[in-house]
């Protein structure tokens, strides 16, 4: 017999809350009781995956080994519960309808209609309960995107709710994330936006089994029982969410609530021992007690939405932590930077990071600052396109390339170091076709990579079409730089250093992908180890 649970997470009042952080921060308390959880984000629109997304809408799109391309949520996931998603973790609107239709157009529904309520229905269902079918998993979290109310999630919240009957008596939990906003000329918290939400909720025939209040100030027990009274929640299902300084501090807020018990005790599981969060909290502790600093810059053309770079942004706090160094990021929008003005906006950054990216526009900034960190000993990490962009500031300054270019931003480019990859050139269409998801990448062991990862072939994820021109490397190796990592099966190049600078790494890959608070990514720890030891040598 299956016996997994399910935990359904809901928003209410606003977006915005933390969702998705509730969930990851619950599946953490659950996991370190000796639980094995997965969490699953479901989103309202119809887009089939956020892979065609500009990062403005909805931040970073998050990639998984298995090459989904997700919602950034799946990054805490990971990041907290240090295990892999997948493509089944991430589920929107756009792809259940898809799956509907293709099933329709194959004549599977037998001739009758196809409607919102059972078969779309269903397929959110079945969604759901792929995560739990093989025993995988004790606990599955089903995050519901959105705010209850929207006419886009009403088929989810349906879905769950019929799910409830056929899950049977204490399998599934509803926990519904609302706001208790302060008014500062009354100085009092109010109740009635949660009370009106869960009454929204009920509408839909799903009571909130928990409540998990997001609120500037400590909620009162008067507060707290008027909550449970008027929203038909016991007073301890009444779950303050204080606002944090570090995400990475609401497991332990969470923990001092209650919530994992709360949500064991109604889902009637046992546990006997207290959640072992040693290794969080070592974390937690060398990350509040930095001994030194160091500021990297961010060059990227989206900074103006900090989401857009989330999981690099996460990636240098777990790197931080590890060397008991702040790292403050300084974000610099590519598309201000000139030869002219490089100098003064990144000169005195102890380390660069040239920020993934896709078309024309910043790209010049982005090889102004490759240019002013090559030959100023600045420590170096290009991602993705900033390794390409790292490729063509060599190819146009070293090797003496006039006009070289990647035929993304130039098809007409005498020197065409960056090229489209073979296998993209038949393909049209825009979603999930880019070259997506783990590969495998064979390091040359004489190597600043290769001192850093201590292994000769890694594996590491992708989302690009256009690579490293063969057809240039002998050329472009001859001046110097050395390519240090290649794919095993195709030779395409994924890592490139500069030897005579101190750390110069340029990675086609995305490391930031796969750092977490147990295993901050070694490249990260390497880059942010090397910024800090020069910066001590500048003072
Ligand atoms: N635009 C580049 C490509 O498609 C880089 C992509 C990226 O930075 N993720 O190859």
């Amino acid at each position: 017999m299956n016996t997994t649970k399910y935990i359904f997470v809901t928003g209410g009042v606003s977006s915005s809350l933390g969702k998705g952080i509730i969930a990851a921060s619950l599946a953490k308390l659950l996991q370190a009781r000796g639980f094995t959880v997965t969490i699953q984000k479901l989103d309202p629109y119809i887009n089939v995956d956020p892979g065609t997304l500009n990062p403005y809408e909805h931040g970073e799109c998050y990639v998984t080994d298995d090459g989904a391309e997700t919602d950034l949520d799946l990054g805490h996931y990971e990041r907290f519960l240090n295990h892999p998603t997948s493509q089944a973790n991430n589920v929107t609107t756009g792809r259940i309808y898809q799956s509907v239709i293709e099933k329709e157009r194959r004549g599977e529904f037998l001739g009758k209609t196809v409607q919102v309520i059972p078969h779309i229905t269903n397929e959110i269902k079945e969604r759901i309960q792929h995560l739990g079918q093989d025993g995988r998993y004790d606990i599955v979290i089903t995050e519901i995107g959105g705010t209850v109310g929207d006419i886009e999630s009403l088929p989810y919240i349906e879905a769950v709710r019929q799910l409830k009957w056929e899950l049977g008596r204490h399998n599934s939990l509803f926990i519904h994330l609302t706001l208790i906003p302060y008014l500062a000329a009354a100085g009092e918290l109010k109740t009635k936006p949660t009370q009106h939400s869960v009454k929204t909720l009920m509408e839909s025939g799903i009571q909130a089994d928990v409540l998990v209040c997001r609120t500037e100030h400590e909620l009162s027990d008067d507060l707290r029982t008027k909550l449970a009274l008027f929203c038909n929640v016991e007073k301890e299902a009444v779950i303050q969410s204080i606002d944090a300084k570090t995400i990475y501090d609401v497991p332990n807020l969470m923990l001092d609530e209650g919530l994992d018990k709360i949500a064991l005790k109604k889902l009637r599981l046992e546990s006997s021992q207290e959640p072992n969060l040693t290794q969080w909290n070592e974390f937690l502790c060398r990350h509040k007690n930095l001994k030194g600093g160091v500021t990297i810059g961010l060059i990227g053309k989206y900074i103006e939405l900090q989401d857009s770079y989330k999981s690099i942004l996460e990636s240098f706090i777990h790197a931080g932590a590890a060397n008991e160094v702040s790292v403050e990021v300084v974000s610099i929008h590519s598309e201000h930077l000139t030869p002219e003005n490089v100098a003064d906006e990144v000169g005195a950054l102890d380390g660069l990071l040239v920020a993934p990216g896709f078309g024309e526009r910043g790209i010049e900034g982005k090889i102004a600052a490759v240019q002013y960190a090559r030959t100023h000993d600045i420590p170096f990490l290009g991602i993705c396109l900033g390794m390409q962009m790292a490729v063509i500031e060599y190819a146009r300054n070293v090797v003496g390339l006039k006009g070289a270019n990647s035929t993304e931003m130039d098809a007409k480019t005498p020197y065409p170091v960056i090229d489209l990859m073979e296998a993209q050139k038949s393909i049209t269409d825009k979603g999930g076709t880019m070259r997506l998801g783990s590969w495998a990448c064979k390091i040359v062991p004489d190597s600043i990579v290769g001192s850093i990862y201590q292994s000769e072939e890694i594996q590491e994820r992708h989302r690009h079409r256009y690579e490293f021109n063969d057809d240039y490397r002998t050329q472009i190796e001859d001046a110097g730089m050395r390519v240090t990592g290649v794919n095993p099966q195709t030779g395409l190049v994924e890592i490139v250093e500069v030897p005579e600078h101190p750390w110069f790494v340029g990675v086609q890959y995305h490391p930031e992908y796969k750092s977490t608070v147990a295993n901050p990514h070694p490249l990260f720890v390497g880059f942010v180890a090397k910024a800090y030891a020069l910066s001590k040598n500048k003072k």
